[in-house]
This record gives structure tokens, C-alpha cells and sequence, in this order.
């Protein structure tokens, strides 16, 4: 983690998915930024949360991932792991993670003020 600021942890609620068609509804493995997902990197985030392209430091599976997808259910404090294969998605379920967002000298987290992540209101809280 040299050269990153952690954020203050932050407790998401976690699902998983992968590039199948009853994940997707296709199966290019495309993402909304144009990548190819990759597995145990690719996370989908809600983008008014958390901007797409941030680093997210998952101490549990001890890998760092990006934001770099989106999801119609993926609202709040959602995060959508993307996995190698659909029985992986289907086993990891549905489970509290506790995450923290990397800031680099460079990057902008919005929301954040002394390293402490404040939370941007989620459309069921309005
Ligand atoms: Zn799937």
C-alpha cells in the first residue's frame, strides 16, 4: 500500500458476478469503462458513491480491486465483485465486506476530509 492513503473503512454490501448472460445479459465482458472485466479486479460500484476508476482495498480477499463497472441494482453501499465463472458468483452469495477506498498522491475522492470518508446519500435514504 506504499504511496496510497487508505480511506476509513467502510462496511458495503457485497454480491458477485461474472461475464455470463444470467449475470449480465450478455457476455462480451465488457464493462461501462470499455474494459474487459477482470476477475478479482473488476468491482461494480454505484457511481454517484464512488467514482469509477478508484482503487478499493479489500482486506478480506487481500487484494486491491477498481471500480470499474456499473449495475442496475448496484445503488449505495452496493459493490459487485466481478469473479472467474458463474458458480464462483453464485457461492460468494450476498455478505457484509468491509472495504477501503486508495487515494494516490494524484487521486480525488469526493466526500473525503482528513482521510474520512463521508458517505454521499443513496437514493433510498432521500
Ligand atoms: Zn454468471
Amino acid at each position: 500500500m506504499n504511496g496510497y492513503r487508505l480511506s476509513a473503512p467502510m462496511e458495503v454490501d457485497a454480491s458477485a458476478y461474472d461475464a455470463c448472460v444470467q449475470c449480465c445479459g450478455k457476455s462480451d465482458g465488457i464493462t461501462k469503462t470499455g474494459q474487459r472485466a477482470i476477475p478479482w479486479y473488476t468491482v461494480a460500484v454505484d457511481p454517484d458513491v464512488i467514482p469509477l476508476g478508484t482503487k478499493v482495498y479489500v482486506p478480506a480477499f487481500g487484494r486491491v480491486f477498481e471500480a470499474q463497472d456499473i449495475g442496475g441494482k448496484i445503488r449505495g453501499r452496493r459493490m459487485d465483485f466481478f469473479l472467474p465463472d458463474h458458480e464462483s458468483a453464485v457461492s460468494f452469495g450476498r455478505r457484509p465486506v468491509r472495504v477501503f477506498l486508495l487515494a494516490g498522491p494524484e487521486a480525488k475522492l469526493p466526500g473525503t476530509a482528513n482521510g474520512t470518508m463521508v458517505w454521499a446519500q443513496t437514493r433510498s435514504q432521500r
